[in-house]
């Protein structure tokens, strides 16, 4: 009863001092303290298992992510007019993560501005206003950003769809009707090709996360960016990488989203886990389109590329890599993805289980192969009861989000799967 009313209090201050459109986790939500690698700790002494938070890429609170930080907040910051060090080290260390024609980095301090930039970028470099975008895609919070995310401009009260925004349905395979998987992507492919055709030569940017996260963890067809890039480019377009939500190793194999589909695109957007929670964006592009914003006004970002974050980020790709987190992330994946699918096979709300290493998605359907929002809120809020953290997400929110830190293994993967078969069990 004491901490419903501190959970209670800390409500009120919640409901006086911010608006009511920034929403909150869970039906109970959790006042938290503390935490550290794939826990979080709430106010009253509970600990919770993180299986959601993809920022906290290296774990939470990172020894050595902190103590960078703490080191170099005591000794320089300043901004990019000045000549510093960390500013080089870290590009070189982040570029060297591309390939060699991907060789230009602009700092920025979240996924919105890197996004509002990105397609700043485009423009300028294309000389074309139409933007190509997926459906129930997201960008970012900037005005652009929303323009650009159907999953915002089509949501109750948004903007809707601008004139200059060409939208391609999203290529989920699960739920196409198709016979195979071949059928369903050339489809597809067949589909945006068509849509490209029908607006040639004026589209200058076409962007795609290479996991569509907010429309329920949807992966592309495999050869889908082999064809629609150089349709994009043959018109006179340039390609965007949202890498935002799933960068930086998360998928085991591939260190980027784009390299799933053996493609190189020609800007990326980076956010979320770059500074594993200290707010760090950038865009990566050619050395061409760069030269064309040269042209213009000068770029500047008082925050982006301080020595601060620039050590920060540094050090999350030291994590990344001494602590061989990609490797982790990909056994780990695949022996949860695995467990998840024999789960499927006893309880087959679980209709299907799609993803890649630790960035998973889990779709609930009822017994006539409807979306059943209702039945994924439960085991979401069942699993918070029970001090596990997942998300939900997709147009019918009905699709269970797993995207823990990577330090998340499979003790916790088992953790994870018992406890949702008790609840599947329980309704
Ligand atoms: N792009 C994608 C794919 C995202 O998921 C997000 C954030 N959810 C953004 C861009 C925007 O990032 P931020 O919230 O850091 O502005």
């Amino acid at each position: 009863p004491g901490n419903k009313k501190v959970l209670n209090q800390q409500l009120e201050l919640r409901r006086k001092f911010i608006s009511s459109s920034l929403s909150l986790s869970y039906e109970e939500p959790i006042y938290m303290k503390q935490s550290a690698f794939q826990y979080m700790y709430d106010q009253a002494g509970n600990t919770f298992l993180d299986a959601y938070n993809n920022i906290m890429l290296v774990g939470h609170c990172h020894p050595k992510v902190v103590k960078a930080g703490q080191i170099s907040m005591a000794k320089l910051n300043t901004n990019t007019r000045y000549l510093y060090d960390e500013l080089f080290t870290y590009s070189e260390q982040l570029l060297s993560k591309f390939p060699p024609s991907l060789n230009k980095v602009f700092y920025v301090n979240s996924g919105s501005a890197a996004s509002d930039l990105a397609l700043r970028l485009a423009q300028t470099h294309t000389n074309k206003s139409k933007v190509m975008v997926m459906e129930h895609g997201y960008h970012g919070n900037t005005r652009m950003g929303i323009n650009v995310s159907h999953y915002k401009y089509n949501h109750k009260g948004g903007p809707g769809k601008k004139e200059y925004v060409i939208q391609t349905p999203i290529p989920k395979i699960f739920e196409s009707g198709h016979n195979s998987e071949e059928e369903a992507s050339k489809y597809f492919i067949e589909k945006t090709l068509s849509d490209i055709s029908l607006n040639q030569n004026e589209i200058g940017t076409f962007i795609a996360e290479p996991i569509i996260g907010c429309g329920g963890q949807v992966p592309l067809p495999k050869n889908y960016l082999k064809n629609i890039y150089p349709a994009i480019r043959k018109q006179g377009g340039v390609c965007i990488s949202d890498e935002v939500q799933v960068g930086f190793g998360r998928l085991g194999d591939f260190f980027w989203g784009y390299e799933m589909y053996g493609v190189i695109p020609d800007i990326v957007i980076l956010g979320k886990p770059m500074g594993n929670g200290h707010p760090i964006g950038a865009v990566i592009t050619t050395k061409e389109i760069a030269q064309s914003f040269e042209n213009g006004p000068e770029f500047f970002s008082s925050f982006g590329g301080n020595p601060v974050s620039c050590a920060i980020g540094k050090a999350v790709l030291e994590v990344i890599e001494e602590e061989e987190l990609s490797k982790k992330a990909k056994e780990t994946g695949n022996y949860l993805k695995n467990q998840l699918k024999e789960l499927g096979r006893r309880y087959p709300e679980i209709s299907d289980v799609r993803g890649e290493g630790l960035f998973l998605g889990v779709e609930i359907l009822d017994h006539k192969k409807r979306p059943d929002r209702k039945k994924a809120q439960y085991l979401k809020n069942g699993l918070r009861q029970r001090h596990i953290l997942i998300g939900t997400d997709g147009p019918h929110d009905n699709v269970l989000k797993i995207k823990p830190p990577l330090y998340f293994n499979k003790e916790n993967s088992d953790t994870l799967i018992s406890n949702l078969e008790i609840l599947l069990r329980e309704k």
